[in-house]
Formats: C-alpha cells, sequence, structure tokens
C-alpha cells in the first residue's frame, strides 16, 4: 500500500547541511539530477556525477568547481550496459576514492520510453526502460550498499513518480517500471533498518521542466510548470541529517 507524504517546502537546508557527505547522483548530466548535483555541492556535500553522456556531466563538474571549488568525481556509465561485474568495479574504484565510505545514492537516471498502448509497444523498448529504471537500481544499490553500510547516516532515495502510484493508460514500461521502484524501496527500507543506518525513501518529484517532460508533453508550455530548483528542497531534507529517522516512506514533492 503506497501512502505518499509531502515534505514541508518551506524546508530551509542550513549552508553546510551536507559538509563531509559523499553522495551519488544517476542522470547528473541534465535535468533534476544535473541541478540536485549543483545543489548538493552548494551544500558541502561531494558529489559523484553518473550519467551516460561524459560532455554533459563535464559540464556539471565544470559548474560545481566554478561555484564552489568542489571537484566532483565523474563516473561515466550507461545504465542500459549495467551488470552485476562493473557494478562491483565502480564500488571498488569509489571504495578506494572515498575512503571506503558513501553517504547518499539518488536513484535518478530514466528514460521514458514510448507514450503508446500495450499493443503497439514495442519489446525492445519495455527492455530498455526496465533496465534503466528498476534493475540499474537494484544491481546498483546491492554494490553500494556495502560502502552506504560504513556511514553513520546513509540516504538512499529513488526516484517514482505519479505513474509509479497509480497505472495510467500509454505510459507503458515508464509506469510499470515505476512501480517497481516503489516495491524495491519498500522492501529494502525494511531489510536494511535492522541492521545499518541506511535510510531508503521514494521521491515522486511532480511535474518538473526538463527535456523528458517535453518528450512526455510537447504541448505544455514548458514555463507553465516548475523548474528543477524548485524541489530542491525535498532532495536536500531527505539527504541531510534532519530526515535521519525517515525511512520506508513515498514522498511528494
Ligand atoms: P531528464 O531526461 O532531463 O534527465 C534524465 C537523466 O538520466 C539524463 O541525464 C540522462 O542522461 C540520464 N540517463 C538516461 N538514460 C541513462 C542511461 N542509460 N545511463 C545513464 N544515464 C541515463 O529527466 P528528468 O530530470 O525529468 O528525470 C529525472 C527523474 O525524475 C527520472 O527518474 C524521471 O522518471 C523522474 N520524474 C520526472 C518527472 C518530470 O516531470 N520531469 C516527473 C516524475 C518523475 P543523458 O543526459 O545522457 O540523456
Amino acid at each position: 500500500m503506497i501512502k505518499p507524504i509531502k515534505i514541508d517546502s518551506h524546508y530551509k537546508p542550513s549552508e553546510k547541511l551536507l559538509q563531509g557527505r559523499s553522495i551519488l547522483i544517476t542522470g547528473a548530466g541534465d535535468g533534476i539530477g544535473k541541478e540536485l548535483a549543483i545543489s548538493a555541492a552548494m551544500h558541502g556535500a561531494e558529489p559523484i556525477l553518473l550519467g551516460r553522456t561524459q560532455a554533459k556531466l563535464e559540464q556539471v563538474y565544470d559548474l560545481i568547481e566554478g561555484q564552489t571549488g568542489i571537484q566532483p568525481i565523474i563516473c561515466p556509465l550507461d545504465l542500459e550496459e549495467l551488470n552485476e561485474d562493473r557494478a562491483d568495479e565502480l564500488a571498488n574504484s569509489l571504495s578506494s576514492e572515498l575512503n571506503g565510505k558513501l553517504d547518499g545514492l539518488v536513484h535518478n537516471a530514466g528514460l521514458l520510453g514510448q507514450r503508446t498502448p500495450i499493443q503497439n509497444y514495442s519489446a525492445k523498448t519495455w527492455n530498455s526502460v526496465m533496465q534503466v529504471n528498476i534493475n540499474a537500481c537494484f544491481i546498483l544499490s546491492k554494490a553500494l550498499i556495502p560502502l552506504m553500510s560504513a556511514s553513520p547516516d546513509a540516504s538512499m532515495i529513488f526516484t517514482s513518480s505519479g505513474v509509479g502510484r497509480t497505472g495510467k493508460a500509454f505510459w507503458g514500461a515508464y509506469s510499470v517500471s515505476k512501480f517497481a521502484v516503489e516495491g524495491l524501496a519498500q522492501l529494502l527500507s525494511e531489510e536494511l533498518s535492522e541492521t545499518t543506518s541506511i535510510r531508503v525513501n521514494t521521491v515522486n518529484p511532480g511535474i518538473t521542466r526538463t527535456s523528458m517532460r517535453a518528450a512526455a508533453a510537447p504541448a505544455e508550455n514548458p514555463e507553465s510548470i516548475k523548474p528543477p530548483a524548485d524541489i530542491m528542497y525535498g532532495y536536500l531534507y531527505l539527504l541531510g541529517p534532519d530526515s535521519k529517522d525517515m525511512t520506508g516512506q513515498s514522498i511528494d514533492l
């Protein structure tokens, strides 16, 4: 049963909220992930930028270095190609760079796939969307849980959607993958709450001005919807110590 809750949109993160925290963000080259990487660094975090387009990650690196002096770690990786071996390699290399500890993991990367009835849905697209939106979250979480367990206060965030909580016509694999995200987050939050300090929650960003939204609703005026900056309060709250006791929640921003 999913009962979404809200975070106070007036939440004011302290300037040093994420000081000393290393936070891996997938899909950090664009949209919400890009904004979050910059925002986290502005609050003291060391971001790890994972994404499939190196040039975009380098641009985010330059922005962060220019604004904060922090030099993020860049991980160019196509999540469609992710398997357990590649994830273990990533975990090993991060372990040496981060002294064995990771404080945050934001599963943000996403693929929209087709907006079409199931009868017309391509199985190839279905598999790609499921691989990026849910399988990669499972594989990456599994590989990084040991590093996160070494943190005294770790936060894992999954990215859901309105159509991951109520099925809607023509959203195909995207909708189904987001339901799966909710399930994975629920069971992980239970498993990890007993033995680690890792909390696990899902976030539905709501309609937000990004390339994905433009592809999903091409007739919509982008100026009529909120930019990613307007929802950073929720991510910062969940990544920092103020949400220490919150786990297993589905959050609407
Ligand atoms: P964008 O399309 O703007 O950004 C998605 C990011 O994910 C991009 O940086 C993209 O890389 C990356 N990505 C996609 N496929 C892969 C892959 N195979 N390997 C690595 N990285 C990949 O989308 P949003 O910022 O809008 O979406 C962020 C999250 O929020 C998604 O999970 C989405 O489902 C969710 N969401 C968004 C809503 C909205 O209205 N915007 C509403 C509800 C949920 P590249 O830049 O190289 O393409």
